[in-house]
């Protein structure tokens, strides 16, 4: 308010400095006296109406600057709730890893940006086992577990995607055949490791086969589920806590 009432002061100020001489110098040339009214009136004229407009219109403009930054600050509020949204909208409840969808959508972005990289399908086995001998919530917490076995497996950077119920797809960015072995064999080997307990008084294997296939640049993405998923059935076929990779085997010792 301090700043629009100096700014409207000086306007005024400015008006007078140029109308005081223009009215003297009009009156000087067409021959008429320059009396008390010719100094007053070029003075009282913009005192009485610029003031004013200037004030309104200054006032007028502050207004619309602030509603200005309020609508700025209301867009990046918005924007970035609608980021989180999507974000969260793009996971997993559970595991925290991408839905299957947006695990298709980050391996279809993926592979164009680059030509080499490896699709393993992880999926436990027997787990329905584990839900009819403990019941679901407990089969929850196997599934969890299992799920940071498999992230502890794989390299920063690579995607991780809950693509079904008990079945996981991992995306190993970059990786040749030979790192993509070692992966797959480090993810079936973690989750061997793990120790669970549904009670005190029990301890629960878990196990799961990988099926896994390196991806060419001209497979789409439906192609190299195919692929994989056939190595996985077969990783099951030989029974199980197996990993298979194109045709590379490596399996419990
Ligand atoms: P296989 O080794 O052949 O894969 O046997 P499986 O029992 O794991 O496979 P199947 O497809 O017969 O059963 C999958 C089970 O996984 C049954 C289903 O209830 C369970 N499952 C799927 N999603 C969840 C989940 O979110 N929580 C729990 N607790 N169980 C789940
Ligand atoms: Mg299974
Ligand atoms: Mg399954």
């Amino acid at each position: 308010m301090k700043s629009i009432f100096l700014k409207s002061t000086f306007f005024t100020l400015a008006c007078i400095a140029v109308t005081l001489p223009m009215v003297l110098g009009t009156i000087r040339l067409l021959g008429g006296t320059i009396d008390a009214a010719a100094y007053i009136l070029p003075i009282i004229c913009p005192l009485l109406m610029g003031f004013p407009s200037a004030f309104y219109s200054l006032w007028q403009r502050e207004k619309l600057k602030r509603a200005h930054e309020d609508l700025s600050r209301a867009h990046a509020q918005l924007a970035a709730a609608h980021r989180r949204l999507s974000e969260k909208a793009s996971r997993d409840e559970m595991t925290g890893m991408l839905n299957r969808e947006n695990f298709f959508a980050a391996l279809d972005g993926s592979r164009r940006k680059s030509d080499r990289g490896a699709l393993l399908i992880i999926d436990a086995d027997h787990f329905k086992r584990i839900n009819d001998s403990f019941g679901h919530l407990t089969g929850d917490q196997a599934l969890l577990q299992i799920a940071s076995a498999i992230s502890r497996g794989v390299r920063s950077g690579d995607i991780l995607g809950r693509i079904g119920g008990e079945e996981f797809g991992a995306f190993l960015v970059g990786a040749s055949a030979d790192e993509a072995k070692l992966v797959a064999e480090r993810i079936r080997a973690e989750v061997e490791k793990l120790s669970f307990q549904p009670d005190n008084e029990r301890s629960v294997p878990l196990t799961v086969s990988i099926g896994g296939t390196s991806c060419p640049v001209e497979a789409n993405v439906s192609e190299l589920m195919r692929a994989a998923d056939k190595r996985l059935y077969e990783a099951k076929a030989r029974g199980r806590n197996l990993a298979i990779f194109n045709d590379g085997i490596s399996e419990a010792a």
